[in-house]
C-alpha cells in the first residue's frame, strides 16, 4: 500500500508543506499539502519536480578516508582523533565547523552544542551567513532580538507590498503566488519592487525601481527624512515605544533630492511617487530579502527599513511591517540554536556573561566558548593563514559558494585536516576533504525547519537511508563521544535534540528572550512523530498561537523599546576604468544552489540549459558581444566564461551572472570567482549582489 507523508519541501524559506507518497515499487510523487499553513497546497516548479531529484546517482554512500572507502568506526574515530589532537597543540579556536542552512533544526543543535559547550570555541559558522546574517544584525539593532515581526498572511492582508531586493516570483514562488492570487481578489493593492533589474517580479508590479546598486539605502532613508515631515508620522508611537530618532531622522534628512536622484540612479518622479505610495498607505509591508542582505551595507540598509516602518507604527499590526526573507529552507532554524558564530542558542548572546552562563548550566558544559568565533570569510581566511588545522564542513559547497572561491579552493586545499559531509559524493568541495562522511538526504531523515515567518515544521522520512549514510546529527554525536562527552550526546532520535532545544530556549526565560518554545521541552517520539506545524514563541504553558511580534509594543532591548539606527554610509562605488561594468549575482526560477539536486531534473534543467551572462544590448554593442556569444567575465580575482544573452531587463552599466553553475558543469563557471571577500563590518555577510568586472567577447584558441 503506497502511504503518504507529510513533510516539508527542502530548498526555499518559504517552507512548504509536501505529501510524499512512496509506492510499493520505489516510485515517489509529491503533491502540495493543502493542510500547511505556508502554501495551502501551492508548490513552485522546484518543489513539484521533488520526485525527479532523489535518485541514488551520484550519492555519497560510504565514507571514505583519503579516497578510499572506509567504516564509520574508522572514520568517526580517525575525525574525534584530529580534532582533538589539534585542540590539544593549538587550542580550541585552531579547528572549526562551516554548516549550512540545509541542515536540520537538530543537526544545527548538536554541532552547536558540540563546538561551544564542550570543544570550547565559537568557530562555527554557516553558509547562511551569506545569505540573512544582515537581517539578523538589524533585527538586534532595531528590536533587541532577532525577530521577524509579520506573518506571510501580512502579505494578503496588505495594501501595498514593497518587494526590495526580492526576486520574490523566482525566488520565494508559492509567496508570489500567494500575493498574485490576493490581489487578483483585491485588485487595489499595490505593489512596488525595488530592483536594479526588471526581474519577473515585476510583471505584478505597479512601479518599478531600478535602484542602483546599494542605492536602496539612500532611498530608505530619504523616505524616513519625507515621513518624517508628513502627518502620518506617529509622535505618539515614537515617543513611547522607540529611542533614537532624533539622530536618525538627522542622517536621513542630510539628502537632498539631488543627492537621492545621484544615489538611486532613479528620477525624481519616481521617487516622489514611491514616497507618496508609502505615505498615504497605512497597511504596508516591506518584504527585503538577498539585494538587501548581500551588501557591505546590508545592516544599515535593514534598519533603514526598519527605521521607515517605526516611525509610522506599521509594525506588529495586520497586514504592516517589516519582513525579511529567508533564503534557504532552514536558515531561520540554524538562528535559533546559536548556527552563527557570535550566537549562543535560544537567541541568546555569546557576548552577555548572564547567557553564556545559563547555557553552561544547561549544558552542564566544561569550555563555554567566552566570545564569538570566526564568521565565514573570516573562518576561510583563517584557513588559508594557518590558524585553522582541523576543519569539518556539512552539507555546503563553499569552493562555488564563497567570494573570492579560488582563494577559498586554495585554502581548504592547504588546510591540514578536512572533514566534509554530504549527500553527493562528487563536488567541489569533496574533492578537497580527508574524510567523506555520507550524510542522509532529503525524504531520508528526520527533523525539523522553520521558515521565514516562524513556521517550525517536521521533514519526515519516507525512503530508507541509502547504503551506509547517517543523519549530520548522529555523526556529530558520535565524534561528541568519542572526543570524551559521552553524556551530553547521548542522543537517541531527533525528537530528543527537538526537546532538549525547545527546553533551552523556555529555560529561565520568563519572556526576556524573544524565542521561546518551551512548550515542547518534554516532546518524546510519538509527540515528535504528529508534530503539526506552528510559529514560535510557545512558552511552556501556553497553547498553539498564531501570532505577530510587537502587537503591544514591547520589543526586546532592556527598556523595552526599539532603536532607531542612524545610517548614512555612502553608496559604495566598485567599478573603474578596467572593471566598469557592475556584477549582481542571484538565483534562477528552477534551479538551488550548486546544482547536485535539481539538475538532476531534466525538466528543471530545460528552462535555462547552461550558465549565462545577463547584458544591456547597448553595452553588449560598444564590447562587440552578439546574443548567444561566449563572454569572458574578468574581475581582479578570477574570471568565468558564459553564453551572453542581451535583455533589455538588465540595466546599462552592470550585469548579471546567476550563481548555481560550478566547474563540474563547465571548466570556468563559479561567479563568486569574481566577486572580493568584501563583507558587512557590523554582520560579516558577504557583499554578494555588487563587484566589478570586465566582459569581452570569448574567442577560443
Ligand atoms: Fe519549495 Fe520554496 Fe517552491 Fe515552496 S516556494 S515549493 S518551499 S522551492
Amino acid at each position: 500500500m503506497p502511504t503518504e507523508t507529510r513533510t516539508t519541501c527542502p530548498y526555499c524559506g518559504v517552507g512548504c508543506g509536501v505529501i510524499a507518497t512512496a509506492a510499493d515499487d520505489g516510485k515517489v510523487s509529491i503533491k502540495g499539502d493543502p493542510d500547511h499553513p505556508a502554501n495551502f497546497g501551492r508548490l513552485c516548479s522546484k518543489g513539484t519536480a521533488l520526485a525527479e531529484t532523489i535518485d541514488l546517482d551520484g550519492r555519497l554512500m560510504t565514507p571514505e578516508i583519503a579516497g578510499r572507502p572506509a567504516g564509520w568506526d574508522a572514520a568517526l574515530d580517525l575525525v574525534a582523533e584530529k580534532f582533538s589532537q589539534a585542540i590539544a597543540e593549538h587550542g580550541p579556536d585552531s579547528v572549526a565547523f562551516y554548516v549550512s542552512g540545509q541542515l536540520l533544526t537538530e543537526d544545527y543543535y548538536v554541532a552547536n552544542k558540540l563546538m561551544k559547550g564542550f570543544i570550547g570555541s565559537a568557530n562555527i559558522d554557516t553558509n547562511s551567513r551569506l545569505c540573512m546574517a544582515s537581517s539578523v544584525a538589524g533585527h538586534r539593532r532595531g528590536f533587541g532580538a532577532d525577530t521577524v515581526p509579520g506573518t506571510y498572511e501580512d502579505l494578503e492582508l496588505a495594501d501595498l507590498i514593497v518587494l526590495t531586493g526580492s526576486n520574490l516570483a523566482w525566488c520565494h514562488p508559492v509567496l508570489y503566488q500567494r500575493i498574485a492570487a490576493a490581489r487578483a481578489r483585491r485588485p487595489t493593492m499595490k505593489i512596488v519592487v525595488i530592483d536594479p533589474r526588471r526581474t519577473m517580479t515585476c510583471d505584478i508590479a505597479d512601479l518599478h525601481l531600478a535602484v542602483r546598486p546599494d542605492g536602496d539605502m539612500a532611498l530608505f532613508n530619504g523616505l524616513l527624512a519625507h515621513l518624517a515631515r508628513s502627518p502620518v508620522l506617529d509622535q505618539n508611537y515614537i515617543g513611547a515605544h522607540t529611542n533614537g530618532f532624533v539622530e536618525a531622522f538627522a542622517a536621513a534628512s542630510s539628502l537632498s533630492m539631488a543627492d537621492l536622484i545621484e544615489a538611486t540612479g532613479l528620477p525624481a518622479m519616481q521617487i516622489r511617487e514611491f514616497f507618496a505610495l508609502f505615505e498615504r498607505t497605512e497597511k504596508t509591508v516591506t518584504c527585503y530579502s538577498q539585494g538587501v542582505n548581500q551588501s557591505s551595507i546590508g545592516t544599515d540598509k535593514v534598519n533603514a527599513i526598519i527605521n521607515c516602518h517605526l516611525a509610522t507604527g506599521r509594525i506588529g499590526r495586520p497586514g504592516m511591517g517589516p519582513f525579511s526573507l529567508t533564503g534557504q529552507p532552514n536558515a531561520m532554524g540554524g538562528r535559533e540554536v546559536g548556527g552563527l558564530a557570535n550566537m549562543l542558542a535560544a537567541h541568546m548572546e555569546i557576548e552577555n556573561p548572564d547567557h553564556r552562563d545559563r547555557v553552561r548550566r544547561f549544558w552542564n558544559a566544561p569550555t563555554m566558548a567566552e566570545r564569538p568565533g570566526l564568521k565565514a570569510v573570516e573562518m576561510f581566511q583563517a584557513v588559508a593563514d594557518g590558524r585553522i588545522k582541523a576543519l569539518w564542513i556539512m552539507s555546503t559547497n563553499p569552493v562555488v559558494s564563497m567570494p573570492d572561491a579560488d582563494a577559498v579552493k586554495a585554502a581548504i586545499a592547504a588546510c591540514p585536516f578536512v572533514v566534509v559531509s554530504d549527500i553527493v559524493r562528487d563536488t567541489d568541495t569533496t574533492k578537497l576533504a580527508h574524510v567523506l562522511l555520507p550524510a542522509t538526504g532529503w525524504g531520508e531523515k528526520d527533523g525539523t525547519v522553520t521558515n521565514s515567518e516562524r513556521r517550525i515544521s517536521r521533514q519526515r522520512a519516507f525512503l530508507p537511508p541509502p547504503g551506509d549514510a547517517r543523519p549530520d546529527w548522529w555523526q556529530l554525536a558520535e565524534v561528541g563521544r568519542r572526543m570524551g562527552f559521552a553524556e551530553a550526546f547521548a542522543f537517541a532520535s531527533p525528537a530528543a535534540i527537538f526537546a532538549e532545544h525547545a527546553a533551552l530556549s523556555g529555560f529561565e526565560n520568563d519572556g526576556v528572550r524573544d524565542f521561546d518554545i518551551g512548550a515542547y521541552g518534554d516532546i518524546d517520539d510519538p509527540g515528535f512523530a504528529t508534530l503539526k506545524p506552528f510559529q514560535w514563541p510557545q512558552p511552556a504553558g501556553t497553547g498553539p498561537q498564531e501570532t505577530r511580534f510587537f502587537a503591544d509594543g514591547r520589543f526586546y532591548h532592556v527598556d523595552g523599546k526599539a532603536r532607531f539606527v542612524a545610517v548614512d554610509a555612502d553608496v559604495p562605488v566598485r567599478t573603474s576604468a578596467d572593471f566598469p561594468l557592475a556584477l549582481n549575482t542571484g538565483r534562477v526560477r528552477d534551479h538551488w544552489h550548486s546544482l547536485t539536486r535539481t539538475g538532476k531534473s531534466a525538466r528543471l534543467s530545460s528552462h535555462l540549459a547552461e550558465p549565462f551572462v545577463e547584458i544591456h544590448p547597448d553595452d553588449a554593442a560598444n564590447l562587440g558581444i552578439s546574443d548567444a556569444d561566449l563572454v569572458r567575465i574578468e574581475s581582479p580575482h578570477g574570471h568565468i566564461i558564459v553564453r551572453a544573452l542581451l535583455t533589455a531587463r538588465q540595466a546599462r552599466g552592470g550585469v548579471f551572472v546567476p550563481m548555481h553553475w560550478t566547474d563540474e558543469f563547465s571548466a570556468r563557471a563559479r561567479v563568486d570567482t569574481l566577486l572580493p571577500s568584501i563583507t558587512d563590518p557590523v554582520s560579516g555577510q558577504p557583499a554578494s549582489k555588487h563587484g566589478a568586472v570586465a566582459a569581452r567577447r570569448f574567442a577560443a584558441g
